[in-house]
């Protein structure tokens, strides 16, 4: 299911990509079987508009950057997040757990688009 780093899916994609044959597989044992996956560190949960969507591992450094028309995502590498875990570990009175950074965007196959709708 989750093939590819690059694939950001919800739990009803996950759903829609399982072949369930004769014994059709529910929304909550999928996400239980995520939730499981998410703890043992295989999986991670990543916000990139309402929905929650599941991904291989990645660090938290890879930030999300989200085309606004296709919705093709990238991933990011950068340090900024891990200065701002540093400085937010500094505040003393927060521990930062997930740091999850969506920059909405376009991507290259759109951004040559005339039409800002
Ligand atoms: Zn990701
Ligand atoms: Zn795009």
């Amino acid at each position: 299911m989750l093939v590819a780093a690059d694939e950001h899916l919800s739990a009803q994609g996950i759903l829609d990509r399982i072949d369930g044959g004769d014994a059709p597989i529910n929304e909550s044992s999928v996400y239980r079987t995520l939730s499981l996956f998410a703890e043992l560190g295989l999986v991670r949960e990543s916000r990139l508009d309402e929905t929650a969507t599941w991904e291989l591992f990645h660090d938290d450094a890879a930030i999300h950057l989200v085309c606004a028309r296709c919705g093709h995502v990238i991933h990011h590498d950068t340090d900024l997040v891990h200065e701002l875990r540093r400085s937010l570990e500094g505040r003393g009175d927060f521990v930062p757990a997930e740091i999850d950074v969506r920059v909405v965007g376009r991507c290259d196959s759109c951004e040559p688009a005339v039409s800002d709708s």
